[in-house]
């Protein structure tokens, strides 16, 4: 879907060169006529994190050239469209933290409120629900992301046993409860929808590294999900050894119990050196803002420290 997108971006955030994806949320989709599962794999919802989108255009790519005989659906989409195209996270607002029931209600009610994300969001929903439509069975969904910082990536999971049970098909340690500290994820809304979904937080943003990993990744979720068998993976076992040698030595499991929320008349700014899922200690100074040192209020594993200026979650801590 086209649509008029008003460009306005952020002056606190630095553009990086961007990547062209065109005028579709669908970057391709792959379905030889056998019935079977339908998965979604979602990258791009922050524009300044291309490294999924490349990674789902190796897939398609991949499953073109050798006419690849899977089962049931492939959809591969881009999210924040006008965002990829300029390299920032968001142009007016972060299409990642609007996806609760109130404001997807207020947007399909009242339509788009003169934001770029809001005009990104509806096509978004529409093309799911054209997507869905006709699908009886289970909806599967994986989201692509990357991290401002280093540090070992990880499945972003709920606490159903669904959707714990793809997190460790995927190999990588599984953080639940960060649906509930980050309020409007596209987790949050497409498991409200029934959806069986998953998201990973795949490597640094700028790291080559995040596009094998993301790829890696996405070839699992196809394998778990039953849309291609284990000898239709090219390079299967290079796949999973990338993902066993991200886990080694980490949690198997994470449940998220404190967000530090920041506002940006905050000042805030981590201390130099954190990288996610490293072990902290309770009164730990980890960060400063305007009224000082910010400490860690329990022992546990940092997530997502901010090394990046923009965002509204400094970091989190899970045990
Ligand atoms: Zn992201």
């Amino acid at each position: 879907m086209s649509a008029h997108r008003p460009f306005s971006p952020q002056t606190n955030t630095m553009a990086r060169p961007g990547v062209e994806v065109g005028p579709s949320h669908i970057l391709g989709e792959w379905s030889p006529g056998v019935a079977g599962p339908l998965t979604i794999i979602s990258a791009g919802m922050h524009g300044n994190e291309p490294a999924g989108v490349l990674a789902l255009r190796r897939i398609l790519a991949y499953l073109q050239e050798n006419n690849v005989a899977t089962v049931g659906r492939f959809v591969a989409m881009a999210g924040n469209l006008t965002a990829l195209g300029v390299g920032l996270r968001y142009v007016d607002r972060d299409l990642n933290r609007q996806w609760d029931k109130a404001s997807v209600d207020r947007l399909n009610r009242e339509g788009p409120r003169g934001y770029t994300e809001d005009i990104e969001q509806l096509e978004l929903l529409q093309d799911f629900e054209q997507l869905t439509r006709h699908h009886l069975g289970t909806v599967n969904l994986l989201d692509l992301h990357t991290m401002s910082a280093k540090g070992v990536p990880f499945i972003v999971a709920c606490d159903t046993p669904d959707s714990t049970w793809l997190a460790h098909q995927l190999l990588l340690p599984g953080i639940t409860g960060l649906e509930k500290a980050i309020p409007g994820t596209t987790l949050e809304h497409f498991l409200a929808q029934g959806y069986r979904a998953v998201a990973v937080e795949g490597g640094q943003h700028q790291d080559p590294h995040a596009v094998d990993l993301l790829e890696a990744c996405a070839w699992m979720m196809l394998l778990a999900t039953g849309v291609v068998q284990e000898a239709q993976v090219p390079d299967v076992e290079v796949k999973r050894q990338i993902l066993q040698d991200e886990a080694q030595g980490q949690p198997h499991q994470v449940a998220v119990r404190y967000r530090h929320g920041i506002h940006p008349e905050d000042g805030f700014a981590m201390l130099p050196g954190y990288k996610n899922l490293q072990r902290i200690r309770r009164g730990e100074v980890l960060a400063r803002d305007r009224t000082g040192d910010i400490v860690a209020p329990q022992d546990g594993w940092i997530l997502l420290p901010l090394y990046q200026k923009a965002g509204s979650d400094g970091f989190f801590i899970g045990v």
